[in-house]
């Protein structure tokens, strides 16, 4: 990752005292003695130290190391903790409390609103949890929660086994599937979180004290329920994910584009009458920008001449530009990778989802904003739903959002990696502008959000996530997490 110049920042961040949390025996940006700090006098487990890649701000790391992949966003934690096993989560957690320390989980650092990671409190980083093993009888993958989307594919793809994840690789496993997770392969498969039957997860127990416990259908089945959907950052520390894998041979992926945006309501409309009722094996998604529209299909255990023949209504719309190929899923999703260096620095997105198809009106509203974006790079999502995303697995899961025909998000990108932070980058305001007046005006059309893409500051952003689960996930909020030591913006509080 770039690095701009974050220690002058840092300096006036912590002359300001913004937020400062200040630990017996240390100070707020200061913690290289925090192993040596007081004994907390009530506390019913020894003091505890942190363990692990321990990263302060004093350190050549620390910039890097504290830097997400949404530059709009800049924090400075007191200390990071790169866990390199459940050991060091639970030490972690343990010191955080025994300290009063404010704390914040991360994994791949893609949190749309910067929420992985606090100012001037603990960040305990798991994504150095790398390990793989595959039972390939039982069709089970148990995985270090570490992992990334790339690794998770890619690694399962070698032996001909897949998950549903999200399309982008540097996106952390972790953080997609325990918010819900969709990909090209949801259709088929369902949701990510869809096929969780197990998770290592490191809770808070008394006053001052952490263990690893077990979620799985026989064991705290509640808490592998919220965590199918609701376990950012809320109930503990997943170190491990354990999947149901289906075999997967090939797929087929087609990319077609159209030049300008002059056949939006053709390619919408085809899109929205068809994508979501296809083959389950058939995934879709449609990129509305600027100067072009993208459609990106992937059909799992199919050729690209059986693809193109369910793609058909859309493809007749126009002339499109029509790429495709066949080979190993793991092949293919590496392919269409795109570096995080050539990416924009800063974005800002709004989930929603449609149970009606969009009419007319609301695609000339995508139209019209499209042409108003602040960059080529800005651009509407969707992603097709219906097949398998109907069917909950068994125990069910805190995701709601069965019924939807498609998830979509307008979403602005801008600013160049690694120069400025977001907040002083001229473009900021036009971005954000333009992101919230899109959003509003499809407000009509719309239906809940997804947690994993947070709206910040929606109204009643506890039922647009998932609905009536809500009182559910309090409830267990309350068994697993009572002293709610996991909170932030949009957290489940305890009932
Ligand atoms: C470019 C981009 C593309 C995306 N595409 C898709 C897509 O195709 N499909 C889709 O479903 N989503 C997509 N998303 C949304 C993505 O699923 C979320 O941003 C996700 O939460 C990021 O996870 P992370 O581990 O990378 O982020 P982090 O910032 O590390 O974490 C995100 C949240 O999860 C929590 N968390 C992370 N790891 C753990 C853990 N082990 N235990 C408990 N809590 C944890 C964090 O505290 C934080 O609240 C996309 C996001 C981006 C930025």
């Amino acid at each position: 990752m770039n690095a701009f110049s974050r220690r002058g920042l840092l300096r006036s961040t912590a002359v300001a005292g913004l937020g400062a949390v200040v630990v017996p025996g240390t100070t707020a940006v200061d913690t290289a003695s925090a192993s040596a700090v007081a004994q907390c006098a009530h506390c019913p487990c020894p003091p505890a130290e942190l363990t692990g890649r321990v990263v302060h701000p004093s350190d050549p790391a620390y910039a890097d190391a504290s830097l997400g992949w949404d530059e709009l966003f800049s924090h400075y934690p007191l200390v990071i903790v790169f866990a390199q096993n459940t050991q060091d989560v639970v030490n972690a957690l343990t010191w955080a409390r025994q300290h009063d320390v404010a704390l914040r989980v991360r994994s791949g650092r893609h949190s749309l609103e910067g929420w992985s990671n606090v100012d001037n409190g603990l960040v305990i980083d798991i994504s150095e949890l790398k390990s793989v093993h595959i039972d390939r009888t039982a069709r089970i993958a148990t995985v270090g929660a570490g992992l990334n989307q790339l690794e998770a594919v890619t690694t399962l793809a070698k032996q001909n086994f897949a998950v549903t994840t999200g399309t982008e690789g540097s996106v952390g496993l972790s953080g997609a599937t325990l918010g819900g997770g969709f990909g090209f392969l949801t259709r088929w498969l369902g949701m990510a979180c869809d096929s969780l039957v197990e998770a290592e997860i490191v809770v808070p127990t008394g006053t001052g004290c952490a263990k690893a416990i077990t979620a799985s259908l026989s064991e705290n089945a509640d808490l592998l329920w919220a965590l199918r959907g609701a376990g950012n950052g809320n109930f503990g520390i997943v170190t491990s994910l354990t999947y149901r894998v289906a075999p997967l041979n090939g797929v087929a992926y087609i990319q077609a584009t159209w030049p300008g945006t002059g056949d939006l309501h053709g390619v919408f409309d085809a899109w929205q009458s068809t994508a979501p009722h296809a083959d389950d094996r058939l995934g879709t998604q449609l990129e509305v920008h600027k100067n072009q529209i993208l459609l990106f299909a992937v059909l799992a255990e199919g050729t690209p001449a059986e693809a193109e023949q369910m793609l058909a209504p859309i493809l007749s719309v126009g002339s499109p530009q029509i790429t495709a190929q066949q080979g190993n899923w793991g092949d293919v999703y590496a392919g269409f990778q795109v570096p995080i260096d050539v990416e924009p620095a800063n974005w800002k997105f709004f989930s929603q989802f449609t149970r009606k198809p969009f009419p007319k009106a609301a695609v000339d509203v995508i139209a019209q904003f499209m042409s108003t974006a602040p960059t080529d790079d800005s651009n509407f999502f969707t992603q097709a739903f219906g097949g398998a995303v109907v069917k909950r697995p068994k125990g069910g899961t805190a995701f709601p959002h069965r019924d939807a025909l498609f998830y979509s998000e307008p979403g602005a990108g801008w600013g160049q990696r690694g120069t400025q932070p977001g907040v002083c980058d001229p473009l900021t305001p036009q971005a954000q502008a333009w992101i919230a007046e899109f959003s509003q005006a499809l407000r009509p059309y719309v239906d809940g959000a997804y947690v994993n893409v947070p709206n910040v500051g929606m109204q009643g952003w506890e039922k647009a996530y998932w609905g009536s689960n809500f009182r559910r996930l309090r409830g267990i909020k309350t068994k697993y997490d009572p002293y709610n030591v996991f909170q932030y913006e949009q957290s489940v509080p305890p009932a």
